[in-house]
């Protein structure tokens, strides 16, 4: 035992002074009948899939003791097929890097484009993790303004940009916690910002786009080596405990992340599930469907009970405003479902599950509104 007895452990560890007094992410993980706080897919896989998964992860267990293809080949093959089918946009398996979650993903282009004396930006409310993973990186970060109806105020973001002159540039679409989608006009012109400012990376988080109204911005990547669209298996296909994200970019990008990444990451195991995921992307994607319908009902019923809500192109809701949104999250816990307080002040999210969720959720909000003093407050005038 060193040190002063009053001094804990943890403050005389010398950890990097940009950690000191930080706290890691933490969505709560509780345990209610109805968790609708961390944005997964309710539906569990369905059977002929976990069945598939089963072999494809036998066949490979056969394997183990060897290293898995370091370059993902067949499973980045797929994944180009998956994005060439849905958007029309043909990529091929050069232009797609995958990692264990596309939190991975966004750390490896950190570490490839940001870290000590350099810098990314994000439009915030937005994802937390893109400031972590900077942190985390030593890439410095710099919060970029929203508007106060959560879209990018287009003018103020290229004003920051040319401001800061960011090295990486994030833009989430749909946005998270807000829902709300960036039009592909906005990315090109703060692409083109980026280009006269730096030049730096423009990283376009694609997580919930197959649950958008609109398109992926994947054919804006023709002529453009410096954007990087990112997506993940963990939301539209339910596959959150796999682990698996993924990019799309020039090759030159693909091949510069090599530079960073641990050799063998992905498992040949996550090789195997993914590859099996992608064989049923049809009944997934049906699943879909479902989630897009019953967010569309969130927002229907939210705003007939009285609440504001942010136009949502994700599969969650953020509604509104309160008083105090930590005091409603808590009231909605007690009434048994799990929401998420994401610390936007005034607003909660809430995640679209099944058809049975979201009508408990629904009752716990309208049981909550009719008690005094816990109406949400009538919309602010819109000053422009
Ligand atoms: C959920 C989410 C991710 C996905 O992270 P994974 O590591 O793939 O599970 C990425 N970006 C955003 C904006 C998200 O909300």
């Amino acid at each position: 035992m060193t040190g002063n007895p009053s001094v804990s452990p943890w403050d005389e560890l010398p950890v990097r002074d940009e950690l000191r007094g930080k706290s890691p992410y933490g969505a709560p993980q509780l345990d209610v009948p109805v968790r609708l706080n961390t944005n997964e897919n309710p539906y569990p896989l369905p059977e002929p899939l976990v069945e598939r998964i089963a072999e494809r992860v036998r066949e490979a267990a056969r394997n183990l003791n060897r290293y898995p293809d370091r370059d993902a080949v067949e499973l980045r093959t797929q994944l180009a097929k998956y994005l060439t089918d849905t958007s029309g946009y043909e990529v091929g398996p050069a232009n797609v890097w995958a990692a264990n979650g596309s939190n991975e993903v966004i750390q490896q282009l950190l570490q490839t484009f940001g870290g000590p004396g350099r810098a990314a930006i994000g439009f915030e409310p937005s994802y937390s993790m893109h400031g972590l993973i900077a942190r985390g990186t030593g890439t410095g970060w710099i919060s970029g303004p929203r508007g106060d109806d959560f879209t990018i105020d287009l003018a103020a973001a290229q004003k920051a940009i040319a401001e800061h002159r960011p090295d990486v540039v994030f833009i989430t679409t749909p946005n998270n916690p807000t829902g709300t989608a960036v039009p592909p006009e906005t990315v090109l012109a703060l692409y083109e910002a980026a280009q006269a400012a730096k030049p730096s990376m423009v990283v376009v988080d694609e997580a919930y786009i197959e649950f958008s109204h609109g398109d992926s911005l994947l054919p804006l990547l023709e002529g453009r080596p410096h954007l990087v669209v990112s997506r993940t298996m963990s939301k539209a296909f339910g596959a959150a405990g796999l682990r698996l994200g993924y990019l799309a970019a020039h090759p030159a990008v693909v091949d510069a992340v090599q530079l960073v990444r641990l050799p063998y990451h992905l498992s040949a195991v996550t090789q195997a599930t993914a590859l099996a995921a992608l064989e049923h992307t049809g009944v997934l994607l049906k699943y879909v469907e479902q989630l897009k319908a019953e967010r569309d009902r969130l927002v229907t019923e939210l705003r007939a009970i009285g609440y504001e809500v942010t136009a949502s192109d994700a599969n969650f809701v953020q509604f509104g405003r309160f008083p105090d949104a930590h005091e409603a999250w808590r009231k909605i816990l007690d009434r048994g479902v799990l929401v998420r307080d994401n610390g936007v002040p005034g607003w909660l999210r809430v995640t679209a599950g099944t058809p049975e969720e979201n009508d408990a959720f629904l009752d716990a909000v309208r049981e909550m509104q009719c008690l005094v003093g816990d109406t949400p407050t009538p919309p602010k005038e819109q000053s422009s």
